[in-house]
């Protein structure tokens, strides 16, 4: 078969036969292992207490952020998605307005602007790091534009301080999608303390993840934190009396208990994915894999977090189905950018309107970067990608 025509069918949704992958790509379990009595600890206290609706984990884990990302103000929601849409709501963003992002992202950084009513203005990435390339961010900019929502993908953030400049010279908002980057810094500030508002997701899988759905927004401005305590409880400031039109959209207090007892771990976490990441590049040397894949950078000032450790290859799905037969488990993030995608089609996009999302969307693998992951897993998965290259 020809390359494209591999290409082809494993984009077409071909699915591999049941993996026998010997090592997993996220192992929550063995992180489960290691933290098993305080997360009991914690849900048990939680029960005793029924208090399940805000209340004191859900301000205590608030505070704990509200540090860790040196911002005055962060309110817990209940998703990621949920906190793009009140971040999007505390700045009264809906019909009629634009808001600026790139297609390569999760859905919901672009789904959450759609739902609210506004336009999705999509905006190509720099190859290089996937994030929003600011150089061309002024020429999308219209008097309907409302805010830039820069993605800090994969866990590196996007380039803050142009993409500021540009939103303080025409007066417009910074909503920081820091779903996948807690903890990541730009030029020593942190992620989520950069914008207007960082929205921040504790999803499972994400570097401080939860037992199910949560999320949270941070902000260093006092009335925009009032809103979105307004906005996230219906609007209400006293029980039955509504001043804005807001949702129903709060972080559980057994997700902020679970979340206090992980957070005091994420550091060390964190660390253990940068040394991860570390040790690929060392072994893609060793094997001397430099040319045949690319890794992710690091601009200088910048602390990747990893929540994917993700690299570029040109025959990516024969190299991907090589690796699962070999027991290597990976993922593709992703591999349809949103312009492309039929909820998005009323936008009016077509294949070739943003090509660096496109081709990225060809060319990306995310390898196991997991904290536990062991030198052994690694050293297999860059010897079975060198077994590839020598085929
Ligand atoms: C996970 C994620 C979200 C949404 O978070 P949920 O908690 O799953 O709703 C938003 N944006 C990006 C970039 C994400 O990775």
């Amino acid at each position: 078969m020809t390359n494209a025509a591999k290409m082809q069918t494993s984009s077409a949704g071909q699915t591999f036969q049941p993996a026998r992958a010997a090592f997993p790509f996220l192992d929550l379990k063995a992180q489960f292992a290691g933290i098993r009595q305080e997360v009991l600890e914690a849900v048990t206290h939680t029960l005793e207490s029924q208090h399940f609706i805000l209340g004191p984990e859900v301000e205590a884990l608030e505070k704990e952020v509200a540090v860790l990302t040196s911002c005055s103000h962060a309110i817990g929601c209940a998703s990621g998605s949920d906190a793009l849409i009140l971040a999007l709501l505390a700045l009264e963003i809906g019909r009629g307005d634009e808001v600026i992002t790139t297609p390569f992202t999760f859905v919901a950084s672009a789904g959450s602007i759609a739902r609210v009513g506004a336009k999705p203005v999509f905006l190509d990435i720099d190859p290089e790091t996937f994030n929003i390339s600011p150089r061309a961010i002024e020429k999308v900019i219209t008097s309907r534009t409302k805010a830039i929502l820069p993605v800090h993908l994969f866990g590196l953030s996007a380039d803050m301080d142009e993409i500021n400049a540009i939103a303080a010279g025409h007066g417009i908002a910074v909503i920081e999608d820091a779903a996948q980057a807690i903890g990541a810094r730009y030029e020593g500030r942190a992620v989520g303390s950069l914008g207007t508002m960082g929205c921040f997701s504790f999803f499972p899988s994400k570097n401080l993840g939860g037992a199910g759905d949560g999320g949270l927004v941070t902000t260093q401005n006092a009335a925009l934190a009032e809103r979105l305590r307004l906005l996230r409880v219906h609007g209400a400031r006293k029980k039955y009396d509504y001043e804005l039109l807001g949702m129903n959209s709060r972080l559980d207090a057994l997700q902020a208990a679970i979340l206090r007892v992980k957070l005091r771990h994420l550091e060390q976490w964190t660390a253990g994915r940068r040394r991860n990441a570390e040790r690929y590049r060392e072994l893609f040397h060793e094997f001397r894999l430099e040319s045949m894949l690319k890794s992710p950078v690091t601009p200088r000032g910048y602390v990747h977090v990893y929540n994917q450790f993700t690299i570029r290859v040109r025959e990516r799905d024969a190299l991907r189905e090589h690796l699962h037969r070999r027991g290597i488990p990976t993922e593709i993030y992703y591999p349809k950018p949103l312009h492309l995608q039929k909820a998005f089609a009323y936008l009016g996009h077509k294949p070739g309107d943003f090509p660096e999302s496109e081709a990225a969307g060809l060319e990306v693998l995310s390898l196991p970067i997991f904290p536990e992951l062991t030198e052994q897993q690694q050293r297999s998965a860059v010897a079975a990608i060198a077994d590839f290259e020598a085929e």
